[in-house]
């Protein structure tokens, strides 16, 4: 038997944990109030450092709720929670027959706690690092099964340095993306982005790096009908020293 791949799934943050459209619908009595509080924390967390603890318990207990409900077989609107954890779920998605279906294998081709590993690249932003925690909590518990409590082995957040635009100081982020990809503790790893969450401004930096890394590391994005994911993949191209983008779509397993 060859030597067993392992995996590191990065995953851009942003803040759909706390800006998601129907945060807290059907789950908390005054969800309303609650977008609320989490808009003006977005707007000016430093105003609203005070109550962030507090917070993060109100905000993440409505994640929890929610994906508590989705794994009794609840239908839920994917509004109601994070870009990151749903297009996650969907990319970790594994047969449960056993038998692993091509679908599959184009997405992760399963997740192995122990083996595989995440790092959720955030803002060095007070929003920013809420919701990186907030998604790693989540993808711990329900999508990994681990009982990690901040100290992951499993699940790491990173700060991406430059992306904080309001401190002027949006520049030289495709040079940190190589060098938290490139790492040498990754090294042994195979390589694959999920992009659905985050900013817009970090995707060219992820497709550059991808295209200088090439064939090796594919990029994934969920589709807005939530329910396939585009995979984007630099491959050769017919003639020698060529190179092109492919692009597919995967419809995720059933689980
Ligand atoms: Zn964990």
């Amino acid at each position: 038997m060859g030597k067993e791949e392992k995996k590191i799934l990065f995953v851009t943050v942003g803040t759909s944990a706390l800006t998601a459209r129907l945060l807290g619908s059907g789950i908390s009595q005054d969800s309303a109030r609650l977008r609320q509080r989490c808009t003006a924390y977005v707007e000016d967390p430093d105003g609203q450092q005070r109550d962030e603890a507090e917070l993060f318990t109100e905000v993440l207990e409505v994640h929890r709720a929610y994906w508590t409900r989705k794994a009794g077989g609840g239908q839920l609107e994917a509004e109601g929670t994070s870009a990151e954890m749903t297009s996650t779920s969907l990319l970790m998605r594994t047969d449960p027959e056993g038998e692993r279906k091509p679908s599959e294998r184009k997405l992760l081709g399963g997740f192995k706690k122990g083996r595989d590993h995440l790092a959720l690249l955030a803002s060095d932003t007070p929003e920013g690092q809420f919701c990186a925690k907030l998604n790693a909590r989540l993808i711990c518990e329900f999508l990994v099964g681990c009982k990690c409590n901040d100290n992951c082995e499993t699940c790491e957040v990173v700060v991406w340095t430059g992306l904080e635009a309001r401190d002027k100081e949006f520049q030289g982020i495709a040079n940190k993306l190589r060098e938290i990809v490139t790492d040498e503790k990754y090294s042994e790893r195979t390589r694959f982005f999920n992009i659905t969450g985050g900013y817009k401004a970090a995707i060219p930096a992820v497709t550059y790096l991808c295209w200088d890394l090439r064939p090796t590391v594919p990029i994934f994005n969920q589709h807005v009908s939530q329910s396939s994911v585009i995979r984007l993949q630099f491959v050769p191209g017919p003639a020698p020293g060529e190179s092109h983008m492919k692009e597919e779509i995967i419809y995720a397993p059933e689980t």
